[in-house]
């Protein structure tokens, strides 16, 4: 599906969480705003290539409240450059006030910071450089289902503070041999995840998706699909949830449902940190009926000094296996999504057909099923 651009001379970027962006400009009156030093991740290496064709463009981290360089810039800017790991909100609110706008870029995988419905409303196109990092969480995930089932954490604090109490971790680690791991969505990452965990020869692999997997890619990795969502998390033994945020998912893991998951079950979610429900997950660890979490996605990012997840805990001292937003920004990620945004921006500019798999809301509509449009 083709994405057009209805647009007029020169566009404007806005990168909003690492900032840019600019307005309609010409050469002779280029605005510059970058509060954040140079780094891949704060200009995604596209200043020089935005402002030789005389595009302001301005990179800021200043996006909360009226004053903010977002919400100074989104005003007339026709392009918003985003990245999901300090995200700048596109409300539909701002939207309405975002009277050039014409695409936001998701420079990465996830775009539930911006309102997807009003982009439909508006006519505003959203893309991501889908698949860009997917590696990169897949390889997280894994390392969170280990650290998890071995109870890694506090075996390595116990030795920062100088124990050596052996038996101490020992009576909460495991192997991941003969385990029942499950993932609730079971596309580039979930299917990625299910490929990494074959070795391992858990006892069997399940996932939960309301778009089956071709037949031939459910034989590859072994795994079969559970139909309902209480039944399958009563099945695993882990759970690694890898579905984007929408309406369908939202406080999704509550504590209804937890009261379905196996006692002691582990869960890694670097999806988004809102499809759990905050109290119900520190709870649920409290008491014992999950014995870890572990992920890089908070429901508010970034995550208050007291958000409970940064410190829960097991009844055992363990099982939190919490850190920033980062899985899917390691520098071969940025590389990446920091090309794949680059060309969205040309298709953009020279009124290209956008690569479909990319797009997500195309020219008044969702152009992508991952968003709950099943
Ligand atoms: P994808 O579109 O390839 O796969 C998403 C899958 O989820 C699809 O198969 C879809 O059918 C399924 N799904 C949607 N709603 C569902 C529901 N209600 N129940 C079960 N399955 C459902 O996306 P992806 O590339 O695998 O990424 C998945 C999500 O991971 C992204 O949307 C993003 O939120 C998150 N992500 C996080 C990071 C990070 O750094 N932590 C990086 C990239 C992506």
């Amino acid at each position: 599906m083709k994405a057009s651009a209805s647009r007029t001379s020169t566009p404007a970027a806005l990168v909003a969480d690492f900032g840019v962006v600019t307005s309609r400009s010409s050469l002779s009156s280029i605005k510059v705003v970058k509060l954040l030093p140079a780094s891949p991740v704060s200009s995604l290496g596209i200043q020089q290539w935005l402002e030789s064709q005389g595009h302001e463009f301005i990179v800021s981290s200043s996006k909360e409240g009226p004053d903010s360089d977002f919400q100074k810039h989104i005003v007339d800017a026709e392009v918003l450059i985003t990245t999901p790991f300090h995200p700048g909100y596109l409300t539909r609110e701002l939207m309405e006030k975002a009277k050039n706008l014409k695409i936001c870029v998701t420079a990465g995988v996830g775009s539930d910071h911006i309102d997807l419905d009003a982009a439909v409303d508006h006519n505003i196109q959203v893309l991501e450089v889908s698949g860009s990092n997917v590696v990169s969480v897949a390889e997280h995930v894994m390392m969170s289902i280990l650290l998890l089932v071995r109870n890694f954490v506090p075996a390595h604090e116990m030795i920062e503070r100088g124990d050596w109490q052996v038996s101490e971790i020992a009576r909460n680690a495991f192997d991941l041999e003969g385990k029942v791991v499950g993932t609730l969505g079971a596309g580039r990452i979930g299917y990625r995840v299910l490929q990494r965990l074959q070795p391992f020869n858990c006892k069997e692999l399940l996932y939960y998706d309301y778009a089956p997997l071709p037949a031939a890619a459910e034989e590859s990795v072994g795994a079969r699909r559970v139909e309902g969502l209480k039944d399958f998390v009563s099945q695993c033994d882990l759970v690694t949830i890898n579905c984007p945020l929408h309406e369908g998912t939202r406080g999704l893991i509550n504590a209804d449902l937890l009261k379905h998951f196996k006692k002691g079950a582990w869960i890694v979610n670097t999806a988004r940190g809102a499809i759990c429900d905050k109290d119900a997950i520190a709870t649920a660890l409290a008491s014992g009926q999950i014995n870890g979490y572990a992920g890089d996605v908070w429901n508010v990012q970034p995550a208050p000094r007291d958000h409970v997840w940064r410190t829960m805990k097991n009844h055992l001292g363990g099982g939190n296996g919490m850190v920033p937003h980062y899985s899917g920004t390691t520098l071969d990620a940025q590389a990446r999504y920091a090309n794949g945004t680059k060309t969205i921006l040309e298709n953009y500019f020279q009124n290209r057909p956008q690569e479909p798999q990319n797009i997500i809301v195309g020219d008044g509509r969702y152009e992508s099923k991952a968003y709950g449009q099943c």
